[in-house]
């Protein structure tokens, strides 16, 4: 059986929580989408979703099943056209949980073959998102340990 979950966010720009994700699901199942949400509402973002999608693949290129996309409109659909059973979800803290639960029902309500897993940040990163990162990185803050070595550069020439 070919078990593929898929791995949505915003991710501008991924960072050492996203990707401890990705690794750790990448273990469990046969292929792991990473999926980039065009989202409209959200205004002003750092990077393009094409940047996005590029950082992603860079970081990840060592992992064989995982692959990387955007999509745009119904999370259901896009799962229902990659074949995938399940949606895999970061949760960090409690405050995560409500909203996570909310989209966990209604994705559910729209198509009940679809799970949604969840899995626990490590301790490491329960205080990481990206948002944080790029206030850091705005006022000249040190993001190693926050995101992969090989898009530092990329974010800090964003704020040059
Ligand atoms: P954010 O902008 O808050 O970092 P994203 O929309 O890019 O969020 O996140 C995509 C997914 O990754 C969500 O399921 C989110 O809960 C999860 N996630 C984000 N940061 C972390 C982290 N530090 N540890 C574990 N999961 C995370």
């Amino acid at each position: 059986m070919n078990n593929i979950a898929i791995y949505p966010g915003s991710f501008d720009p991924i960072t050492n929580g996203h990707l401890d994700i990705i690794v750790r699901a990448s273990k469990i199942f046969d292929k792991v989408i990473v999926a980039v949400l065009e989202n409209p509402e959200k205004k002003n973002p750092l990077f393009t979703i094409e940047e996005r999608v590029e950082l992603i693949k860079r970081v990840t290129k060592d992992i064989d099943n995982v692959e990387v996309e955007s999509f745009k409109g119904l999370l259901v659909n896009y799962a229902k056209e990659k074949s995938a059973k399940v949606i895999i979800k970061g949760l960090r803290a409690v405050s995560d949980f409500e909203y996570e639960l909310q989209m966990a029902m209604m994705n559910n309500k729209l198509n009940n073959q679809l799970e949604t897993l969840f899995m626990m940040t490590n301790n490491k990163y329960s205080f990481l998102s990206s948002s944080l990162v790029k206030q850091v990185a705005m006022y000249g803050g040190c993001i190693k340990d926050l995101v992969p070595e090989e898009i530092i550069d990329d974010i800090r020439n964003k704020f040059k």
